[in-house]
């Protein structure tokens, strides 16, 4: 059985075929899906999407870079208060982008960042991480932030920084900061070696499977709209990377998104 940890299903290129397309995960393996709103505007959609299918879907609710201009404290106390839903399982994506069609300003993003983590924190979520050309500012700010903090109970990491890109140093360093790192479809990339070795340096006990779908397609569907059922071509150059049965980088990775978002067994 696989997990889903990272899609964004409430897109509206999903609008016609959004349960043919979860139904067709299903089929190739994937038990859980988590639904990811990037901004405040998503939240409430987000959450329909789990509720409408309670067996399957959880959401994370949150403001990425491109939105961070929007973060004021009423926000932080708005997330405070859904995080008591129980189709709520994270908040995210939260972050820093500093790639160039990000306009937000970096010292704003980082505001809006540290402002989320706190908030985050308090309300017993954890997080996902979004960084894009910003992990020389982003992996401090998560050392500090989480530093002599406790798990809570029942949790291996405080949270994922999803769709991982960084070095095998970064990589070293989120694992150690108590995160997970995000697997998508670049890892099926022929020219990503060094992201393959990050990876597998980090270890299969730090790495959740995710797509990231409509986005980041594997090389099998490259310029296509993705969806949740490449989690199995993910997990299948995952188990060849480590050198592994694909049942058992499955079932690591599996264990891992259960213990990130303490979804139901
Ligand atoms: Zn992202
Ligand atoms: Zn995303």
């Amino acid at each position: 059985m696989l997990i889903e940890t990272h899609m964004h299903l409430g897109d509206t290129r999903f609008d016609e075929d959004r349960d043919v397309v979860l139904a067709r995960a299903v089929e190739a393996g994937v038990e859980w899906f988590v639904e990811i709103a990037d901004e405040p505007r998503e939240w409430d959609r987000a959450i329909a999407l789990s509720r409408a299918r309670p067996e399957r879907v959880r959401c994370t609710l949150g403001l990425h870079p491109y939105y961070a201009d929007q973060w004021t404290s009423e926000l932080g106390e708005k997330l405070l208060s859904m995080a008591r839903l129980p189709e709520v399982v994270g908040a995210g994506e939260i972050g820093l982008d500093y790639f160039k069609y990000c306009t937000v300003p970096a010292d704003r993003q980082k505001e809006a960042m540290r402002g989320m983590l706190a908030c985050s924190w308090e309300a017993g979520l954890p997080v996902v991480v979004h960084c894009r050309d910003a992990y020389a500012d982003l992996v401090p700010i998560l050392e500090e932030f989480f530093q002599g903090k406790a798990l809570p109970a029942g949790r291996r990491y405080f949270g994922v920084v999803h769709c991982f890109s960084g070095t095998a140093e970064e990589a070293r360093r989120c694992a150690g900061a108590g995160f997970a790192l995000g697997v998508d479809g670049p890892i099926t990339y022929p020219k990503n070696n060094d992201l393959r070795t990050a990876l597998k340096g980090a270890g299969l006990e730090a790495l959740v499977l995710e797509t990231d779908s409509p986005w980041l397609p594997p090389q099998s569907g490259r310029g296509k709209r993705n969806e949740p059922r490449a989690i199995a071509e993910i997990c299948e150059r995952l188990s060849e990377l480590f050198e592994l049965e694909k049942e058992k980088v499955a079932g690591a990775t599996t264990r891992n998104a259960r213990d990130l978002f303490a979804l139901p067994q």
